[in-house]
């Protein structure tokens, strides 16, 4: 069976832990698409140019445990804007979304650039407050040290540069559900995405 569930929306809405819990709900495959921009940037960190890295990326490059910081989001976000960049890697998500047995991609072209076919969209949602403060609990609970108004700042930034970006900006599909978890807990917040899954497959 191929079905593919494309979840996007802005940095620290939720993405990651719903389509995590998504995925292994349905036992569907899970690809981070973010990690793939943060490997690329991070690579560019280290000093190597941009479309270089991202004609080179390797699953391992994936692996890295030191992608889950502010800095390499920022790249993420600069490498991002090219769509050379972008161009180089949408043969790999493609190939991804439309493996055997499923599969769930959170980013924020998923629905509108990658698999517009996608037999479910969602789009996630939260107030820019409540997502950095979730996203400082994150980070800080890892040891790292920041500050709730660096990561509030830093989700900013992104989003604007996400947003108005030529290239495939953040955006919501047309037909894409709206789930705004300002005002939920995870659990509600995955039991709405499980439910959105299974319309879709009921019918
Ligand atoms: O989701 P995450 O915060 O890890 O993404 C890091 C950055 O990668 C984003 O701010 C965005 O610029 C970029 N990105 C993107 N398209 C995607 C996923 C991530 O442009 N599908």
């Amino acid at each position: 069976m191929m079905f593919t569930v494309a979840i996007d929306g802005p940095a620290a809405a939720g993405k990651g832990t719903i389509s995590k819990r998504v995925a292994a709900f349905f036992g569907f495959a899970h690809l981070d698409t973010g990690l793939i921009y943060r490997a690329t940037g991070a690579r560019v960190l280290a000093g190597e140019e941009a479309l270089e890295a991202a004609r080179s990326l390797r699953v391992e490059d994936l692996q890295r445990d030191d992608l889950r910081t502010t800095e390499v989001a920022q790249a993420a976000s600069k490498v991002a804007v090219m769509p050379e960049v972008r161009a180089a890697l949408v043969d790999f998500q493609k190939d991804f979304a439309r493996r055997e047995g499923g599969a769930v991609l959170d980013g924020r072209d998923i629905g509108t650039v990658i698999c517009p076919d996608a037999e479910v969209k969602l789009f996630v949602t939260a107030s820019d407050e409540i997502r950095a403060e979730r996203r400082f609990l994150e980070l800080s609970g890892k040891g790292q040290d920041v500050t709730r108004e660096g990561v509030l700042e830093d989700l900013r930034i992104r989003d604007q540069r996400d947003r108005e970006r030529e290239a495939a900006p953040l955006a919501a599909a047309a037909d894409a559900v709206l789930i705004d978890t300002s005002e939920m807990d995870i659990e509600e917040a995955v039991a709405v995405a499980i439910s959105a899954v299974e319309a879709v497959l009921k019918r």
